[in-house]
């Protein structure tokens, strides 16, 4: 029985902060009227994806379900309940499979998570990104952090014991200092996984449009708050295991390495990305659409199927190479012979002995792994890695 991971996108925010360019829409907060409906039919359209879809994967076995968006605690906690009814009614799930659900302080009370808790949720992904409120206002999250703790407090109480916190570098007006201030503030709650991300100005955004009018940190504060990352959450028992994550041992998240070791998943809702046995495709990211895909599914309607990409064996070897450095173990050369069936030395032998001359990688047994100046010109060292570089 193979292994597979479950994505389902939830694309509603309470509103668009002003960095965002992911597929998410806003909603009022009280979710009344027409976008309630709007959120409603969303839900039946995404249970019937996940039931048309069961039939092709009745042999394989669920490890991980991730609730991403978006933000989907936004939805009425009935609707979380009665899609993840789907999932287990259809498909095989493991006894300790990984369900997480991502959220945004505010979205949640002390009855909403409960009722994740009775519908089968063991890990939650709060983001937070700043515990500074006039950062948080200027990127235009829709929490300070005061609610942020009040949701972090509920979670607990709830009986969860699998937390993420988000939190974000690079912010506009934010300090080497107030960084600092955010990873002791978050650390002190003690949560199993931290991820950190510096924020990147996507073209389009609100941000992005109006960059002139806000002071960012320099390329050098960037870099200290980069190398205080590592070394803080060290200090405090927060193991990298990826680039932009740390845990505490044994809470690394499952569903996440999934993606860059290239296991299965199938992703449910709109414009969501799937990947089996090396065929990829993805679901339309316009709604109008994404309901005829649905029909077409449920053989209501005919003429509409997503691309699928069956992906060559060096377009497999290039994504085994770029998604596995990410990760501090780095990748193994015995799986690399078992997949594509030839030592790694034939293919990238080359490029191997060229970025450990530079001092960017590494080989220790098995393993060949980013160095800590690999890591930090982590776009470079994986991009040699590509068959066609120019
Ligand atoms: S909460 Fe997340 S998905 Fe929603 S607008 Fe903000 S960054 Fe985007």
């Amino acid at each position: 029985m193979r292994d597979l991971s479950i994505y389902i996108h939830i694309p509603f925010c309470v509103r668009k902060c002003l960095y965002c360019d992911f597929l998410s829409f806003p909603v009022s907060a009280s979710g009344s009227g027409m976008q309630a409906r709007e959120m409603e039919s969303y839900v039946n359209l995404l249970e019937q994806e996940i039931k048309e879809n069961a039939e092709k994967y009745k042999e394989y076995r669920v490890v991980s379900v991730f609730w991403g968006g978006g933000t989907p605690s936004i939805l009425p906690a009935e609707d979380v309940s009665r899609i993840m009814e789907a999932v287990k009614g259809n498909y095989q799930i493991a006894g300790d499979a990984e369900i997480t659900i991502e959220m945004n302080p505010g979205t949640v009370d002390a009855s909403k998570l409960r009722q994740y808790i009775s519908a089968g949720m063991n890990r939650i992904s709060i983001g937070l990104q700043s515990a500074d409120d006039r950062e948080l206002a200027r990127i235009g999250r829709i929490h300070d952090y005061r609610d942020f703790l009040d949701t972090y407090e509920l979670a607990v109480k709830a009986g969860f014991c699998n937390i993420n916190i988000d939190i974000m570098a690079s912010l506009p007006g934010q300090s080497v200092l107030s960084y600092e201030q955010t990873l002791r503030t978050v650390t002190a709650l003690k949560p199993e996984h931290i991820s950190a991300y510096s924020l990147i100005l996507e073209e389009g955004t609100p941000l992005y449009e109006h960059q002139s009018e806000y002071h960012f940190p320099s390329e050098e504060e960037d870099r200290e708050m980069y190398a205080l990352t590592k070394e803080y959450l060290a200090s405090c028992g927060y193991h990298r295991y990826e680039i932009s994550n740390y845990a505490k041992t044994g809470c690394e998240c499952r569903h996440n390495k999934v993606y860059w070791q290239r296991g299965d998943y199938l992703g449910f809702g709109l414009g969501a990305s799937s990947m089996v046995q090396n065929v990829r495709w993805k679901n339309p990211d316009e709604m109008e659409e994404y309901a005829v895909y649905v029909d077409c599914l449920a053989g209501k309607q005919e003429g509409f199927w997503v691309d699928r990409q069956i992906l060559t064996v060096q377009e497999q070897m290039e994504e085994y190479m770029f998604l596995g450095l990410r990760m501090m173990c780095g990748i193994s050369r015995t799986e690399f012979t078992r997949l594509f069936g030839c030592r790694i030395e034939e293919v990238y032998g080359e490029v191997i002995e060229r970025l450990c001359c530079q001092g960017l990688l590494l080989q220790e047994n098995d393993c060949i792994r980013l160095t800590d100046r690999g890591i930090d010109v982590s776009n470079y060292a994986m991009s040699q890695f590509l068959f066609d570089r120019n």
